[in-house]
């Protein structure tokens, strides 16, 4: 009498997956495709035997007590594989080579769906509802998703008998072995339709268009996706439906740009209000805004406005908008704004001015040094 639990090397208490683990592992290892070797099908043998033990309850308590739950006319050893051994179920329990016993359903989970929708940057940052018509599979009215034609129902399988699946004995060399494979007549499902619907030809679904109305949250922005559970395609065989997924797509715009829930823009100042100091008004997604320019204000200068930006997503507080400013030096005088000009810088004493260095200019160079020396 031998001690399943040493052949699989477990301990007496192990609980069913502590077993089922350790015989994994030891089958992986034995298992003949990979070690066609006698001394490792031997082996194998052994393990997948006391894994049979073992994993059922039933016998488990049998080898517990001291009794060999094959029985005397297996004899002792490994030799226990005969006819009618249920191999293949443990390879399917383990491997998962087989789906479920019996015959499967005709109703699945339908497909998720995807829409692009456009949006501008208001309403991505502040939100807004969006009727869309989707194309997509709906329930076949006509045969309420069964796939038969009305007054009629599938058929049993008259192959599989209503099971779904064939079985068949084959030879190895464990000797024979039970395999069962989907039946080829009804697909696995056990009937057949001989009446299919003529609305959806047996497909229990049919493509139609509706509207619905979607609340798209303050926030998005380009590339978000909003999950909307259970209205995508209903599944063939009256199957629950999948999920839509709307996609968001931002359309670019003309003097805002994006960053985050933050927005960018730009605006020309002359180089005299950039000096005196001056307020522009700027179009804001909330409306006109006075902007106070003060004076001695420098290009690219950035000019936050607080609270300006796009809604946090799923959260309280908006990002702001930065105003970046661009000074513009005259391109053309007229000879009495030159003259003007001129007596300007030399009150400056800025005619000749020396060509100073702004700091930071030098960052290129020293970065190229400390990849020398670093
Ligand atoms: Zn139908
Ligand atoms: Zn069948």
């Amino acid at each position: 009498m031998r001690d399943y639990y040493a052949t699989l090397g477990v301990s007496r208490n192990a609980t069913p997956d502590e077993i089922k683990k350790a015989y994994r592992r030891l089958a992986r290892e034995l298992h003949p495709d990979v070690n066609p070797d006698a001394e490792s099908q031997e082996k194998f043998k052994e393990v997948t035997q006391a894994y049979e033990v073992l994993s059922d309850p039933k016998k488990r308590e049998m080898h517990d007590l001291g009794a060999d739950p094959f029985g005397s006319s297996m004899g002792g050893g490994g030799a226990g594989f005969g006819a009618g051994f249920p191999f293949s179920d443990i390879m399917d329990t383990l491997f998962g080579t087989a789906s479920a016993r019996g015959p499967r359903s005709r109703a699945r989970r339908g497909r998720n769906a995807t829409l692009r929708v456009e949006l501008d940057l208001a309403e991505t940052a502040f939100g807004t509802t969006r009727e869309l018509t989707i194309d997509t599979a709906t329930v076949c009215g006509a045969c309420t998703g069964s796939g038969a034609a009305a007054g009629s129902h599938p058929d049993t399988c008259e192959m599989c008998h209503g099971r779904g699946e064939i079985q068949q004995v084959q030879r190895s060399f464990l000797g024979q072995v039970m395999t069962s494979r989907p039946c080829p007549q009804c697909g696995g499902y056990g009937s057949v339709i001989r009446n299919p619907c003529p609305e959806c030809a047996g497909d229990g679904r049919v493509r139609t268009q509706r509207t619905i109305k979607v609340k798209i949250p303050a926030g998005v922005e380009h590339g978000t996706h909003i999950q909307l559970a259970g209205e995508g395609e209903v599944g063939p065989g009256g199957g629950p439906p999948g999920d839509l997924f709307l996609e968001i797509v931002e359309r670019p715009h003309a003097i805002f740009e994006r960053e985050g829930d933050d927005l960018h823009c730009t605006v020309q100042i002359p180089m005299t209000a950039a000096a005196l100091g001056t307020s522009v008004v700027i179009e804001t997604l909330d409306g006109p805004e006075d902007v106070d320019i003060r004076p001695g204000t420098q290009s690219g200068q950035v000019i936050p406005l607080y609270g300006r930006g796009a809604q946090h997503l799923n959260a309280s507080g908006r990002g702001d908008l930065m105003i970046h400013v661009n000074v513009e030096t005259p391109a053309k005088l007229d000879p009495a704004q030159e003259e003007l000009l001129r007596e300007l810088a030399r009150l400056r004493g800025e005619e000749r001015p020396p060509g100073k260095f702004a700091p930071g200019q030098q960052g290129f160079f020293s970065r190229l040094r400390d990849a020398f020396n670093g």
